[in-house]
Order: structure tokens, then C-alpha cells, then sequence
């Protein structure tokens, strides 16, 4: 899975998720795409995509935020339910649940004062505006409470 940052012709701006590179281009060329605001199917690919420092193929889903009992946001309109579910759930299997350390370990992690790694948590809208500012990749998930204890 990737996660592009996508723009219309309105400057909503929206993430857009994707099987694969290829997957995107598929459905941007046969107009598949549309904003989730004003349905306008003139999407551009943001040059900022929404991740950083990662070698990984699934780098969208590294750092990534907890927020428990929030619904799915409409900047996932694209893709259907059952795809978040999938994905939620790999980013539970594939990262370290720090829990409310996560601004805290975000910023070593950045900083190099930690090992690189994929880690989520729970960060308050103020933490996540800030670790944003100090040009820290954070993104808000909407992790089901039966997966979001999962140890591994
Ligand atoms: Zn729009």
C-alpha cells in the first residue's frame, strides 16, 4: 500500500491510497479519481508526498498515529472499508505501540537519538501540529479498540 497526497482542482487537498505506483496512474488516467470535497476529478499529485525517512516499500505506513473511536476520515473516500481495515491492520502488526510516548519517540526517532523504526501511539491534536512543524510525519489512523492493544 502507499498513501499519495492528492490536490484538486479546488486545492482540497486529500490522501489518496493505492495498491501500488502503478495503481495510481491506472486510476488517475481512467478517471477514477475524484476529490472527496467537491467530487472534481481534475486530481494532481501533491510533490509533498506524506512520508519521510523511510527505505521501506510500505513507507506510508510508518510513524503512525492511534486516534481510537474516530470514524474513517473522508480523506480515505477513495478506497473502500475493507482496504482501511487491511491496512490498519499491517500498521498494528508491523510497528511498535509506544503509546503516549509517541510525540516523545517520533522525535528521537527523527533526531537519531533512537533506532529507526515504525512506531504508533496516541499524540494529542497539539502534539501531532507541532511534531508536524518540526517537519515530522505523523498520520491519524482510525485504529479499532480490538486491534489497538494488540501487543505482538
Ligand atoms: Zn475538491
Amino acid at each position: 500500500m502507499i498513501v499519495y497526497d492528492l490536490e484538486c482542482e479546488n486545492s482540497h487537498s486529500f490522501e489518496g491510497w493505492f495498491g501500488s505506483a502503478g495503481d495510481f496512474e491506472k486510476q488517475l488516467a481512467s478517471k477514477l479519481l475524484s476529490c472527496p470535497m467537491c467530487n472534481s476529478g481534475n486530481v494532481v499529485r501533491r510533490p509533498n508526498a506524506s512520508h519521510v525517512h523511510t527505505g521501506v516499500a510500505e513507507n506510508a505506513l510508518r510513524e503512525k498515529q492511534k486516534s481510537s473511536g474516530v470514524s474513517v476520515p473522508q480523506q480515505y473516500a477513495n478506497i473502500s472499508p475493507e482496504i482501511v481495515a487491511k491496512v490498519i491492520e499491517h500498521i498494528v502488526k508491523n510497528t511498535e505501540d509506544v503509546g503516549n510516548k509517541f510525540p516523545e519517540e517520533a522525535r528521537k526517532i527523527h533526531y537519531n537519538e533512537a533506532p529507526e523504526r515504525h512506531i504508533r501511539g496516541t499524540a494529542s491534536p497539539r502534539d501531532v501540529a507541532s511534531l508536524r512543524d518540526e517537519g515530522i510525519d505523523v498520520v491519524s489512523l482510525p485504529i479499532p479498540p480490538h486491534l489497538a492493544n494488540k501487543t505482538h
